[in-house]
């Protein structure tokens, strides 16, 4: 029988080998404990970086490794597989923040942020929700006004990842309000920077090693030069280019439906009732003979996506697709792995409880599974 990967190249064989080692060693232990403690363990940064992994996919004149969109899926994948917390905060960093710097930022700004942020010694933040802004981008409410040489940013964000411990963010704000949409610009903002601050920490039901925050801005002045991209096109532009982020969705619900399924085939061997384990009935192999199914239909799509766009072809609708499906199954996935654990998933200490509340964000964020379907049904040609 063939791997199920056998297309890898050897040198993706080898990072996939070496992550597993990674997160053998330094994510899996501690996963347990910063969902627990809703801490993020911030020394992870530094140790992906100095491996060059935080540099995946980003060229080498700013600090980056170069690499592929496929190597950066299975970064993805190998890492939430150890914790999807963990993971999240990584993929804000990594696919939103320090990527928008990449494609639109200034040479000053590339300079300054990013061989210290792809080291892991800086951290950044995509900050795009809003209490009335979700799915709905057209409705964001902070303003951004130009004032001489400056803008000056008033409003507040919501449900902002790494927000606690950003040291930059990546600021959506209206600059046309009547233009909604085409209104909305990005803005770098240090974490220093006078009339900015961090309003308070969210806690959640799960991702819980991931910090979250709400911030404000209140007068915050930011010159001109932190403008990202095209004033009032800004977000847009991102929107069509930054299409890593559901590829990487699709990843991590990949990586978290894996976790699930082989601690079910596990537990399916050992645990026994009416004297034999209840791998040997019927229900629980079928079950998890879909499970294994449904996950290497996610990678397939997950990887499809990634490749295509490695060879620079359209893959928004691959993207689209990919993010769907993953993220769908994993929660099916994750389900039925929780049923299969009986009580003993249901514990505490099981991490089967906590895939059980880490996997349902994958549907929510970049893109609700409406949204997807939405777009999928458009790229299809309805
Ligand atoms: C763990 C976590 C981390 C996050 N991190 C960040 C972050 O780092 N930065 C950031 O900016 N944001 C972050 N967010 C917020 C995220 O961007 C929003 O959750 C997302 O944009 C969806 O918005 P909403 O939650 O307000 O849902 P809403 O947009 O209010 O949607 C609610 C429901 O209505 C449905 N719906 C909405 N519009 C339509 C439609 N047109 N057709 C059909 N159904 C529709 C949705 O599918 C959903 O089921 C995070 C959220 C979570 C949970």
């Amino acid at each position: 029988m063939a791997e199920p990967d056998f297309y890898l190249s050897e040198e993706q064989r080898e990072l996939q080998r070496a992550l597993r080692e990674f997160v053998g060693k330094e994510i899996a232990p501690i996963a347990a404990a910063c969902d627990a403690e809703e801490r993020y363990p911030l020394e992870i940064f530094s140790k992906l970086g100095g491996l060059g992994y935080l540099g995946l996919r980003f060229p080498e004149d700013v600090g980056g490794s170069g690499g592929t969109c496929l190597d950066y899926a299975i970064l993805c994948e190998e890492l939430a597989f150890g914790s999807a917390g963990i993971a999240l905060g990584i993929y804000v960093h990594m696919a939103l923040a320090c990527a928008a710097l990449e494609a639109f930022g200034t040479e000053t700004m590339k300079e300054t942020w990013l061989p210290p942020a792809l080291r892991g010694e800086k951290i950044g933040a995509w900050a795009f929700a809003e209490a009335g802004a979700g799915s709905d981008a057209g409705s964001i409410a902070t303003r951004a006004v130009a004032d001489g040489d400056d803008f000056v940013l008033n409003g507040s964000k919501l449900f902002i990842t790494n927000g606690p411990i950003a040291d930059f963010l990546i600021v959506v704000a209206s600059t046309e309000p009547e233009q909604r949409l085409k209104g909305l610009s990005l803005f770098l903002v240090e974490r220093d920077r006078p009339g900015f601050k961090v309003a308070g920490s969210l806690s959640k039901l799960g991702v819980r090693a991931s910090e979250m925050a709400e911030l404000v801005f209140e007068d915050c002045r930011v010159p001109r030069e932190n403008l990202i991209g095209r004033e009032n096109r800004g977000f847009l532009d991102s929107l069509r280019t930054l299409t890593l982020g559901r590829i990487a969705s699709a990843a991590f619900a990949t990586g978290v439906a894996r976790a699930a399924f082989e601690a079910t085939l596990d537990y399916a061997g050992k645990r026994k009732q009416f004297g034999q384990p209840i791998g040997s009935f019927q229900a629980v192999r079928f079950g998890i003979a879909d499970m294994a199914v449904q996950i290497e239909a996610s990678r397939l799509l997950c990887h499809r996506a990634a490749i295509a766009a490695d060879q620079g072809l359209p893959h928004g609708r691959e993207a689209n697709m990919a993010k769907l499906f993953a993220t769908e199954a994993c929660t099916k996935i994750v389900e039925r792995a929780l049923h299969f654990h009986g009580a003993a998933g249901f514990m505490s200490e099981s991490p089967i409880q906590r895939f059980y509340r880490d996997c349902k964000v994958f549907e929510l964020g970049e893109g609700s599974s409406e949204l997807q379907r939405d777009m999928i049904a458009r790229e299809i040609g309805l």
